[in-house]
């Protein structure tokens, strides 16, 4: 996987980089912006054109200098082993792989992501989103060989925002519904997960069916899937 393509870094390295208000060009989603989202949702194999990337709003040349804008992000996946169980522990990846990037950093999860893209991004030629949905694409399915095809829709349009985020806001709260149906006692496995201690590194979670974890975005059904299918992964076999 390279990225050599694009006028920017990726990687690893990169993670737990701060955007201070005086270094930061624009924001999307955070506490300030009324709507905003990132959801993965697993879908058929025929539903998904492999590398597509959608905009649907403003892009960067459009938006000014210190403006707070929405965003949505959907990535949408498709593979042979992909099961709906997997579509929050894929989404919790969003985080990591928006905060590859050299100078952007991403905060939190589902409807309270936030983000914020250094002057020097933009400084270094990163004027068109595509190229953000480019980084999700080229790293969702290296780093996750079960992801054959993936295609990333970004949603900053204010109006066209509101539909994608209640049915976003629903699948949240299937989720969190389904949790709610078993307790500690009902299974024989905890999980735990370190994903965190790239800007926490003394951080760890325990995940049991009645102690969800602390940013609220793995439940124990998500824990286990993630171990089922990367065991060496963040999300990890607790006891
Ligand atoms: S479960 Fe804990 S370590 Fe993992 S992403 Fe959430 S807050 Fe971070």
């Amino acid at each position: 996987m390279s990225f050599a393509d694009l006028p920017f870094d990726v990687g690893p390295v990169y993670e737990g980089e701060r955007i201070r208000g005086n270094q930061m060009y624009i924001e999307l989603g955070g506490p300030k912006v009324e709507k905003h989202f990132e959801l993965v949702r697993v879908k058929k194999d025929k539903e998904i054109e492999d590398g597509k990337i959608t905009i649907i709003g403003p892009n960067i040349k459009d938006m000014e200098e210190g403006g707070r804008y929405p965003i949505g992000i959907l990535v949408e996946v498709s593979g042979p082993e992909l099961e709906e169980d997997l579509e929050a522990v894929f989404e919790r990846r969003v985080h990591e792989f928006c905060n590859f990037v050299n100078g952007i950093m991403h905060l939190n999860q589902r409807y309270t992501n936030w983000m914020r893209l250094s002057k020097s991004l933009i400084q270094k030629g990163f004027d068109d989103l595509t190229m953000l949905g480019t980084v999700l694409i080229r790293l969702y399915k290296a780093e996750l060989p079960i992801i054959k095809k993936a295609q990333v829709t970004l949603i900053t349009d204010p109006k066209k925002i509101e539909e994608p985020y209640e049915f976003a806001m629903g699948i949240y709260d299937k989720r969190d519904e389904r949790a709610r149906t078993i307790h500690d006692e009902d299974v024989d496995m905890y999980y735990g997960c370190v994903l965190c201690q790239s800007f926490a590194p003394t951080h760890a979670c325990c995940i049991t069916p009645d102690r969800t974890s602390l940013c609220g975005s793995i439940n124990w059904f998500d824990a286990r899937a993630a171990a089922k299918v990367d065991p060496k992964g963040p999300q990890e076999i607790a006891s």
